[in-house]
């Protein structure tokens, strides 16, 4: 049993993350200000002695003896990181500093949650861990590219300097049921729109593409990038290489929903990465993982999901 603390926690995959490593066996802290996440996503693991919950906001510093972080606090939703953007640069970079201060100090191993937002609108296409992407550095979507890729600096600089035990991964769009139906990405929209019988909206012309991972896919790869040796700190792409245009994933959702909604098209927002797909070779060599769970499989899971959280059934 190791002693594990999870930053955001409380959120989208922090949640589904607190259960594996629960119902492994471990003694989990949960930490969380709650500003996307909520403590219905983790209310089922309250009574279990080996979870516990802390509302603490990691751009201030936190005292606590574990063996292990897991750094995934950060709002992930365009619409949300750019709703406070210098908030969210304090919570990636202050975080960070916090984070690695305290693995430091613990001689904790510290896995960061970056992002293929690091790629930017990517010219390398799929996207392999050495491109140093595109990234606009002073564009809306730059609190949370820069905050991510300004987090990955300081792990790699506490790793040469401190000679910190780190793990950085880039997780590509993941989705699943515990998103928030408010939550402004796609596959949510797309499915609460759907559900409701309401317009779908595409930004822009729909042809932008995005890789699709299943949340359990996302979670499994994680503990397996924290499990691999020392001398692998990564950066390594976590997500799933199937490739589709919003137009494809509009009528996916359509379909699996039997939905009357009609498609509408909404103004491209600034900045928006034209494609994204990950290569996940490293990932494959390094820890034998790839993602299972096929776009249309996660896709059910996810509207069986929404259907009982709109309670629609
Ligand atoms: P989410 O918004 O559901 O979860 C983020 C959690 O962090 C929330 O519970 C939120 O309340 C918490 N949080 C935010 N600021 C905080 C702060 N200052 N102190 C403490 N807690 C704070 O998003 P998610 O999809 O679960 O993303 C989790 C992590 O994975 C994020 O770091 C995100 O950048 C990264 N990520 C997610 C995706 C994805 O597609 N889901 C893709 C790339 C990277
Ligand atoms: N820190 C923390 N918890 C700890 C140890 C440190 O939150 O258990 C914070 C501390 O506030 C500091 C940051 O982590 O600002 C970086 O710590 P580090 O020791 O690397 O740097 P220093 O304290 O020298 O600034
Ligand atoms: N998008 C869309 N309609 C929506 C929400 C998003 O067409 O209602 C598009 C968005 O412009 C982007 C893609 O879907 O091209 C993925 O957006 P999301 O916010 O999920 O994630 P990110 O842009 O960070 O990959």
């Amino acid at each position: 049993m190791s002693k594990i603390l999870v930053t955001g926690g409380a959120g989208f995959l922090g949640s589904h993350l607190c259960d594996r490593l629960v119902a492994a066996g471990h003694d989990l802290l949960c930490v969380d200000n709650f500003y996307t996440g909520s403590k219905a996503n983790i209310a089922h693991l309250y009574g279990n002695p080996y979870f516990e919950l802390q509302r603490h906001d990691v751009t201030f510093p936190l005292y606590v003896e574990v063996d292990q972080i897991y750094n995934l606090a950060c709002p992930a939703s365009p619409v949300h990181y750019q709703a406070d953007p210098v908030q969210t640069t304090k919570t990636s970079v202050h975080g960070a500093i916090n984070m690695l201060g305290l693995a430091k100090r613990v001689k904790a191993r510290i896995l960061q949650a970056s992002t293929s937002e690091v790629y930017g609108d990517p010219e390398i296409h799929p996207q392999v861990e050495d491109y140093w992407g595109r990234v606009n550095p002073i564009g809306v979507r730059s609190c949370y590219d820069e905050g991510k890729r300004c987090a990955e600096t300081l792990f790699f600089d506490y790793y040469r300097q401190h000679h910190l035990d780190i793990k950085v991964v880039r997780i590509f769009n993941t989705y699943g049921p515990r998103m928030h139906p408010s939550d402004g990405r796609v596959v949510s929209n797309f499915i609460v729109q759907a559900l409701r019988n309401e317009e779908i909206t595409i930004y822009g012309n729909g042809q932008q593409t995005r890789s699709f991972c299943y949340v359990d896919d996302l979670i499994e790869g994680m503990i397996r990038m924290m499990g691999t040796a020392a001398d692998f700190p990564g950066p390594v792409n976590i997500g799933n290489p199937g490739e589709f245009t919003m137009l494809e994933l509009a009528e996916k959702v359509l379909r699996l929903t039997g939905s009357r909604s009609k498609v509408v098209h909404r103004p491209l927002p600034p900045d928006d990465p034209r494609q994204r797909q990950p290569d996940i070779s490293l990932a494959k060599a390094k820890f034998g993982w790839e993602p299972k769970v096929s776009l249309e499989d996660g896709l059910r899971q996810t509207i069986d999901y929404f259907r009982k959280a709109l309670g629609l059934n």
